[in-house]
């Protein structure tokens, strides 16, 4: 199995450091030709107007849309998850539009920029998910078929899925817990 983790800006070589852990071949892709042959793909966290800007620049953004589009797994975390949104109700980045999701960027205040919480994912098993967020997005909308697989307490939505997409407002590949990353493993 090959998974290409986008590697323009972010936190990418934790995500590749993670999928390394869980005996996979993970490759940092920056040109369109790379991404011929992958069984998946990550979008790492970071900033998603630098990320989007790049993959303009780069030439990427037909060749991840129509991947998505014809199913490829792809998994977005935070900046990720921002770009596969099909709205994002407070930015004037175009996402790729591969989860019928709206987001928020930055959705959370000044205090609360960066916090962790014990989440419920039932999906990745009984025991709490640690949640990191760092100047995290929300899930405002969800349409169709996309399943909220997190909320916050306060009924908010922070990962979700819809078909072979799968996104995180959280950061799994700054923790120790392999069980999202095994998740998206097991979409693939
Ligand atoms: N706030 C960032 C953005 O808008 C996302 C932060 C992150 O990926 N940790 O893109």
């Amino acid at each position: 199995m090959k998974i290409g983790v986008l590697a323009l800006q972010g936190a990418f070589i934790e995500h590749i450091a993670i999928l390394h852990q869980l005996g996979v071949e993970a490759i940092p892709l920056r040109l369109p030709q790379q991404f011929d042959g992958l069984d998946g793909l990550i979008i790492p966290g970071g900033e998603s107007t630098s990320i989007g800007k790049l993959m303009q620049d780069y030439d990427l953004v037909s060749k991840i849309e129509s991947l998505g589009k014809n199913g490829l797994p792809i998994f977005g975390t935070c900046a990720g998850m921002i770009l596969i949104a099909s709205h994002i109700s407070d930015s004037d980045i175009k996402p790729l539009g591969l989860m019928d999701i709206t987001v928020r960027r930055n959705a959370f205040g000044r205090q609360q920029e960066s916090f962790e919480a014990e989440l419920s994912v039932l999906v990745v098993g009984e025991k709490p998910f640690p949640g990191v967020f760092i100047r995290a997005p929300v899930i405002e909308e969800a349409n169709g078929k996309v399943e909220i697989l997190a909320k916050l307490n306060n009924g908010t939505g922070v990962a979700a899925r819809e078909g072979k997409i799968l996104v995180s407002a959280f950061h799994p590949e700054l923790t120790h817990d392999l069980r999202f990353h095994r998740y998206f493993l097991d979409i693939i």
